[in-house]
Parts: C-alpha cells; sequence; structure tokens
C-alpha cells in the first residue's frame, strides 16, 4: 500500500492513537502504522481460560491521572476499585508476617523511611518536570545513582530495603541503575512518592472492567482503516518537503510524522537523513526497565476470607510485589504478581518448571498451601516483545538527562516524539502517554497552519 496523508503516527499504543484521534477531531488525514498485529501496545488484555479479561500490560489508575480516566469515558471504559481490604503480608526469613500497613516489622527502618522519603520529595520539588536537567543541583543528582544516595544518607538497612523496592516495583529497574536525578523527575512527575506507592489515593487505585486494552481497541474503532496493523516502520525519509515513512507492506508520505514509541525502540528505526547525534545519542540511553508479570487463578480469593488483603511484598523469591487482581465480582481469586529488575532478568532465564515452581512457592509462602495450586498460571516477560523491549517504561540511567534531556521531546524537522517517555505529568503511566499523544498532536496541528 503506497498512500498519502497529512500526518503518518508510528505506534498505535494510547500515545499514537490519542493523537490521531485529535489529529483526526481537528480535521487532519492520518494514517496510524502499527508493528504488531493488535493494538495497546504495553497494554494487553487477554481472557483466562473462563473468559475472565486479564490485564497482562498497564492495568491500573489513580487519582490525578485524569487524561487516561477522561478518554476511557469517552469510550465508555468503566472502573472499579482494586481490593485492598485486610492485613498486609511480608514474607521474610521463609515465613508471612502479617500487618496493617506497610512498611512495617522494624519500626526504625519506618521512620527512616519516611525521613528519606521527605528528602527526595523536597528534592523533586525543585525539579522541573518540563526540564529536568535545569535544576539546580541537577549534575549532582544526576551523576550519581539512587543506590548511592541510598548509600549516602539513609542509615538504615531495612528502609533502604523498602526504598529499592519501591523503585523496582515503580520503575522495574534498580536503583544502582537509575539516575538520582531521574528518581526526583519521577516523584515530581506523579506528584508524590505516596502517589506512586499507594492503592488507595495512589497510582494502584483503580482497574478497568473491560481491560485497559479495550480503551486502545475503542479508540482503534473509531479511527477505522486509518490504523494499519501488522505494519512495522522501517525507514523514515524526512526533508522540508515531508515525510514517508517506509514499513513492512506500506509506503505512507505525509506532511509530518509522530513517531509514538519509546526511545529505544525509535533508535532501531533508519533515518535518511540520520538524526543529529544529540537525538540519536538518546536513544541509545534510555533502556527499558525489566518485568514479568504473573498471573494466578484459583475458584475464589481465599486469602479474604482469612482477613487478608492480597498485597504482599516478598523478601526471598523473584516475586516481590503481589496485589489481589480479581475482577470487581470477586470471582475467580485471582492474585498478580511481579518480577523486576535484575529478578526478573535472572527469572527469564530459567526453564518454564523452574519458573512456575518459582511463583508457586512464594505465593504459597505468602498466603498458604491453596495459593500454591491455581487453576491458571499466567506468565508474560515484557522483554521479550519485541515491539516493547521491557517495560513499565524507558528509564534514565545516570548523565542521560543532563546530557541529552533536551531531546526528548524536541521535534526533528518534520517528526515530533510521543510516548509515555516523553510525558511530563505520569511520566512511564498510561496517564503519560495520554498526555504526550495530546502534546503531540497539538504541536503538529500548530505546525499545519491547522
Ligand atoms: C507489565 C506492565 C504493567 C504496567 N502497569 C501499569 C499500570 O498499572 N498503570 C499505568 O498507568 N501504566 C502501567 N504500565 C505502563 C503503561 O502500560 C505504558 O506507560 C503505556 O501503555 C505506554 O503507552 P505508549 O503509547 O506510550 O507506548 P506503547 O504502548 O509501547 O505503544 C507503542 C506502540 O508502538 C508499536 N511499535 C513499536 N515499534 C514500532 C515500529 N517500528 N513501527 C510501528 N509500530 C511500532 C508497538 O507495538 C506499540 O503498539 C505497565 C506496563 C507494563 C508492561
Amino acid at each position: 500500500m503506497t498512500a498519502a496523508t497529512d500526518v503518518v503516527v508510528v505506534g498505535a499504543g494510547l500515545a499514537g492513537l490519542v493523537a490521531a484521534r485529535d489529529l483526526v477531531a481537528a480535521g487532519a488525514e492520518v494514517v496510524v502504522l502499527e508493528a504488531r498485529d493488535r493494538v495497546g501496545g504495553r497494554t494487553l488484555t487477554l481472557p483466562a481460560a473462563d473468559g475472565t479479561p486479564i490485564d497482562h500490560g498497564g492495568q491500573w489508575i489513580g487519582p490525578t491521572q485524569d487524561r487516561i480516566a477522561a478518554v476511557a469515558e469517552s469510550v465508555g471504559v468503566t472502573t472499579f476499585p482494586t481490593w485492598s481490604r485486610g492485613l498486609h503480608t511480608v514474607f521474610r526469613d521463609g515465613r508471612a508476617h502479617r500487618f496493617d500497613q506497610l512498611p512495617a516489622g522494624d519500626p526504625g527502618a519506618a521512620v527512616a523511611m519516611g525521613v528519606a522519603v521527605r528528602e527526595l520529595e523536597a528534592m523533586a520539588a525543585t525539579v522541573p518536570p518540563e526540564a529536568p536537567w535545569t535544576a539546580d543541583q541537577a549534575l549532582d543528582w544526576d551523576w550519581q545513582t539512587v543506590e548511592s544516595w541510598l548509600q549516602a544518607r539513609v542509615a538504615s538497612e531495612g528502609a533502604r530495603s523498602w526504598l529499592r523496592t519501591a523503585v523496582r516495583s515503580t520503575l522495574a529497574a534498580e536503583a544502582g541503575e537509575l539516575s538520582l536525578l531521574h528518581a526526583l523527575f519521577f516523584i515530581r512527575s506523579a506528584g508524590s512518592f505516596a502517589r506512586l506507592v499507594e492503592t488507595e489515593g495512589g497510582a494502584q487505585e483503580r482497574r478497568f472492567h473491560q481491560g485497559a486494552q479495550a480503551i486502545s481497541i475503542r479508540l482503534a474503532e473509531a479511527l477505522g482503516e486509518r490504523v494499519v496493523l501488522g505494519a512495522p516502520a522501517l525507514v523514515v525519509h524526512h526533508d522540508h518537503g515531508g515525510v514517508v515513512v517506509e514499513a513492512a507492506g506500506h509506503t505512507v508520505a505525509a506532511q509530518r510524522a509522530i513517531l509514538a514509541i519509546p526511545p529505544a525502540l525509535a533508535s532501531r528505526l533508519s533515518y535518511r537523513p540520520a538524526l543529529p547525534g544529540w537525538r540519536s545519542q538518546l536513544t541509545q540511553r534510555v533502556p527499558m526497565g525489566s518485568v514479568v508479570k504473573v498471573h494466578a487463578l484459583y475458584d475464589e480469593p481465599f486469602w479474604r476470607r482469612e482477613g487478608l488483603s492480597g498485597l504482599a511484598i516478598s523478601r526471598d523469591a523473584p516475586v516481590e510485589v503481589v496485589y489481589d487482581n480479581s475482577p470487581e465480582s470477586g470471582s475467580p481469586g485471582v492474585l498478580v504478581g511481579f518480577v523486576e529488575g535484575r529478578d526478573a532478568r535472572g527469572f527469564t532465564r530459567l526453564p518454564p518448571a523452574e519458573r512456575r515452581a518459582a511463583v508457586l512457592q512464594c505465593l504459597a509462602g505468602c498466603f498458604g498451601e491453596a495459593a500454591g495450586h491455581p487453576r491458571e498460571l499466567l506468565e508474560r516477560s515484557w522483554a521479550d516483545e519485541e515491539y516493547s523491549g521491557g517495560c513499565f517504561a524507558g528509564f534514565f540511567p545516570p548523565g542521560v538527562w543532563t546530557s541529552y534531556g533536551r531531546a526528548l521531546r524536541e521535534p526533528v524537522g518534520r517528526l515530533h516524539w510521543a510516548g509515555t517517555e516523553t510525558a511530563t505529568v505520569w511520566n512511564s503511566y498510561m496517564d503519560g502517554a495520554v498526555r504526550s499523544g495530546e502534546r503531540a498532536a497539538a504541536e503538529v496541528l500548530a505546525a499545519l497552519g491547522a
């Protein structure tokens, strides 16, 4: 297929689809090229054996995530509160300990963690989310990792351990891999540390009845034939006259392009002429996080009967964080577990039987023998997905924000950049993806003089 249009969008995740929606609403002609044979990118909802929709990718939304909430509402995708009633579990030293709030088990560590979080939030408040590299202490913070800051500033190993878990469970990376400036930007972009980690009042507050991918599916339905599946973009020609994107089996000529893919994937495309070094080198330096998401299904959420919330932090197993992920009806019972960061890298190299045994051992440790016998166990490793390369999102190692940050959203001629990695609010989340699509569409419409 060879097509001519106003704007070609690469990527039919939330960012690309929202950008296309806004462009079409403004009267522009659009073609969306999507590599996979489905839309939704890092959201993926598949039915379990009994038909229960299971979110293998992004799933939760929370307060202040207004843009994803608005898009969901506009396409009739509805939400319900995440189950969080009951005691939480910490599995450590081979035993399950129950607490009514976390962090717990070591009051000294909880106090030290509170102090550390207040210090991080005070630092984050000085980081402009539009331009983290302009913060007064940007260089100092960008040249150290979160881990080196923890070692220098947090004396309690218990507090450090909780904070490392918070880093892994929000960024799917190790504290030692992350720029401190990136962590501060990330906190600022979400509003506060609590917003990131809490269920009620935080980013894990609500889920979608129909599954998160339904939002993208409905957006794509409204766009109709403008969305072309199975069309990985390969080469982007761009000059003063326009843009031509060559994809497998399709060539699209347009006035402008929006590349709504993570920086790491944007670096795989060929650009003619080549991109300036400042953009090309940025995309060489923003790796994707590492996460495996596992779901265990049971006839019922039996842990609720025992007064447990289903939220567990496991200190001794590859599955570090577990939540109750049952549908609103409470049937079937579903636990979701996350294997993140370095654990995910080791885990994916184990044979399937060993992975299964490790997950079940962890769940049984946290919730008792019955948890070790799910009727279905599902697993998805996002690093293995060719067109994601990892999850939840791209993160910034030390030195990247201050050396290349300006290149993140700056258009290169007729090429514009979208995707959650470019968001200033709720960066790395679905909400950030939506905001980035809206921003990129506005940028293109202004350039088109619409
Ligand atoms: C396991 C997991 C759990 C998560 N949990 C949450 C959560 O609870 N809440 C939350 O808000 N967020 C969560 N996220 C993150 C959230 O899913 C993402 O931030 C969001 O979906 C990103 O949307 P996007 O449009 O920016 O990128 P993507 O969804 O990655 O979309 C990019 C699209 O581009 C396509 N593509 C890639 N290369 C090409 C190419 N060469 N040509 C054409 N198309 C291409 C891809 O196939 C994809 O469809 C999670 C993610 C994962 C994986």
